[in-house]
């Protein structure tokens, strides 16, 4: 059982850590008015985009407001289900008449992987502020030139890395930030799941770009660097293929290391071939935390060498993003670094991943 000290102190931790995400919550009986909310349109229609919307209800500071899609009755139903005005909701090919409606502030990218870039590209030039959905992008390249046409157009450029913005993420990186972890020496992460329909566009390189390792395999390259708060110098890598009739143009299962500046190493590992595989463990010199699950939509759980952590599931991922991400681009706040940045630097690692395979395994240095 917890003593009132325990519950004082992770309360006052909570306080701290999640001050600036809790922002919005404490709004929650005080909605602000719609000047002051970021008003959304999602691109692209599919499960995830079902899942923000449903998310963005309880939202206080962000607010869907339209809707880009190119099958009519989704534009009947989404207006039903989320309340939105048909006047709001756009096809690909009246994409631009979006940049003149005053109702909608940032778009928020949900296509498939290799479609990102040239959504964000025209988002961006036409002056509103762009979510996009992770992988960022199919290469370095691409997210170089969304970056840069982002800065251009001088619209803020995110990346959907909901897990920055959730409660458990963030003590893992508070207790790192502030040394309770001490050295961090180890991570180990892995993430995968056993991938259904053979004929989906994840399994198809011109849309999704890569396999398991683009999909959810970036949740621990991303969070190899959270937890080590590093970039990697240098990377090795291996891939495994069961079925390479399915993963024809696709990677299944892929194990990879990561080297740190300071010494720690990152062991890491994803596939589209089996279940029951989320893990982060993060080993400092002075303590640890394991999240497991870590990265799927929740509720995450975890424990750290000071015993069970217990944090607020009661919100979903995206309605912690997608108000954290508000409040950054209204009022300034933290972004939590999902940012465009972000999302490049994940986009070197994976390609220095894939190059190690096509080079057998050998050590790639990262500059
Ligand atoms: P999905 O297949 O359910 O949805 C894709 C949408 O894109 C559909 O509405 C589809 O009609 C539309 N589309 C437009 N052109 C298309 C084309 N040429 N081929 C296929 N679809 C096309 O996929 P999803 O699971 O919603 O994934 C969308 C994006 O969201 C991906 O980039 C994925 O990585 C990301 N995602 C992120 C998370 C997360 O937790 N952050 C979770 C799931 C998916």
């Amino acid at each position: 059982m917890k003593s009132r000290r325990d519950f004082l102190r992770q309360v006052s931790a909570s306080t701290l850590t999640l001050a600036s995400v809790a922002v919005a919550a404490e709004a929650a009986t005080n909605s602000p008015p719609a000047s002051k909310q970021l008003r959304v349109a999602l691109v692209g229609l599919g499960s995830y985009a079902e899942r923000v919307a449903t998310a963005m209800k309880s939202c206080t500071l962000a607010k869907l407001t339209g809707a880009v899609t190119g099958t009519p009755a989704k534009a009947d139903k989404w207006a039903k289900d989320f309340g939105l005005n048909k006047a709001n909701i756009y096809s690909y090919q009246n994409f631009e008449d979006l940049k003149n409606n005053p109702d909608i502030d940032a778009v928020y990218i949900t296509l498939p992987n290799s479609m990102h870039h040239e959504y964000v590209l025209r988002a961006a030039k036409m002056g509103k502020h762009v979510i996009c959905e992770k992988p960022m992008s199919v290469s370095v390249k691409q997210a170089q030139e969304m970056i840069a046409a982002c800065k251009a157009a001088g619209v803020k450029l995110y990346v959907g890395y909901r897990m920055h913005f959730e409660p458990y993420t963030r003590e893992l990186i508070r207790m790192r930030q502030t040394g309770e972890l001490g050295k961090i020496m180890h991570v180990n992460a892995y993430f995968g799941f056993k991938s259904g329909d053979p004929n989906q566009w994840r399994l198809k390189k011109a849309l999704a770009g890569g396999g398991a390792l683009m999909d959810v395999g970036i949740y621990c390259i991303n969070a190899a660097r959270y937890a080590t708060g590093e970039e990697p110098v240098w990377i090795s890598a291996e891939e495994s293929k069961t079925d390479p009739v399915k993963f024809k143009e696709v990677d299944e299962t892929i194990t990879w290391q990561m080297g740190f500046p300071s010494g720690a190493i990152a062991a890491c590992a994803t596939t589209y071939n089996f279940n029951n595989f989320e893990r982060l463990y993060v080993v400092g010199e002075k303590g640890f935390v394991e999240l497991s699950p870590a990265y799927g939509y929740g509720p995450i759980k975890g424990r750290t060498h000071k015993g069970e952590m217990s944090w607020d599931t009661s919100k979903m991922h995206q309605t912690w993003q997608m108000d954290g991400m508000a409040n950054a681009i209204l009022n300034g706040g933290p972004d939590f670094n999902a940012t465009g940045e972000e999302g490049l630097r994940d986009m070197k690692i994976i390609e220095a991943i894939y190059q190690s395979i096509a080079a057998n395994g050998k050590k790639i240095k990262l500059v």
